[in-house]
């Protein structure tokens, strides 16, 4: 018997413009009531906005017991993109359950984050429950300097004119601390694809120490196959893999 996965409606209570591409929205009322964060710190949701069947994913930024906020970047064109950039107080959208994958080692001595403004609402959650030195490299269109917690050690990196991410050069270049720790990235698909190569092949990471997941895909990538991701979770969960190997495996099978 299949379960339908549980979803809530929410009205948006607040909408704030952080910066010339983010937009914060804070939902709530009644619907939120059954909502229960995973407290993994890179959580999300999926976000179906009025009007439209199909979700996008968005950072759970944060969840006051009653409140849920989501920072959404407005960028050219989207389906999300588009009903965020205009006064959306008072819309109701339906979010999906919460699910999380940062997944750091109790061990790791120290923490790097990299990713993209999609990404700047992870990071900024996950560096402020980190317990262990923290460097952040953010390839960001707006100042938000004061988005990250205050004392933070971040690179901020602009990006470049032609849109293109140069998130995958940003990582070969970095001077990775001495010892074991955790690395996490996210943003756009093919820079994901390629680190994931460069940890696995050239640094020879255990899967254990890193979580790279791309975010988006841009268009000027060759488009991939559609392939059902639901058989190869299943396939990879019952190989006993990790929620990376198994990006990894999707990734693959889409470029075949
Ligand atoms: C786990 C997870 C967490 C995420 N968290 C956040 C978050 O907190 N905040 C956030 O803003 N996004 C987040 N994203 C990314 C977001 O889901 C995508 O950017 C999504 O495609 C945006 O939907 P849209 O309707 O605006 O654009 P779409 O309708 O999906 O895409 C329209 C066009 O815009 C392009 N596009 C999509 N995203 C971008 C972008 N960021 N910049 C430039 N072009 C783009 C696409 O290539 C496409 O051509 C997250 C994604 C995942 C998987």
């Amino acid at each position: 018997m299949s379960t339908r996965a549980q979803q809530y409606d929410a009205q948006v209570l607040r909408r704030e413009q952080l910066s010339d591409h983010l937009v914060r929205l804070v939902l709530g009322g009644p619907g939120l009531s059954g909502f229960v964060s995973t407290g993994v710190p890179d959580e999300w949701v999926g976000l179906v906005v009025p009007s439209q069947f199909q979700s996008r994913y968005y950072t759970v930024r944060g969840w006051t017991g009653s409140e849920l906020t989501l920072d959404v970047v407005v960028h050219d064109v989207g389906l999300v993109t588009e009903w965020a950039a205009r006064d959306v107080v008072g819309d109701t959208v339906t979010i999906t359950e919460p699910k999380g994958s940062f997944a750091m080692p109790a061990d790791a001595g120290w923490l790097i984050l990299v990713g993209d403004l999609t990404a700047l609402p992870a990071m900024a959650r996950i560096a402020e429950s980190a317990a262990v030195p923290t460097r952040i490299w953010a390839e960001v269109p707006d100042d938000l300097s004061a988005y990250l917690p205050s004392g933070a050690d971040v690179t901020w990196l602009t990006p470049p004119w032609d849109g293109q991410s140069r998130l995958a050069e940003a990582v070969e270049s970095i001077d990775w601390p001495a010892g074991d720790g955790y690395f996490w990235m996210a943003g756009e698909s093919a820079q994901m694809r390629a680190i994931r190569k460069h940890l696995m092949r050239d640094r020879k990471l255990p899967s254990t120490a890193y979580d790279v997941m791309g975010y988006w895909r841009g268009v000027a990538q060759r488009q991939p196959r559609a392939v059902d991701p639901g058989p190869v979770w299943r396939a990879g969960k019952a190989a006993g893999k990790t929620d990376d190997q198994i990006w990894a495996d999707y990734d693959d099978a889409r470029e075949r």
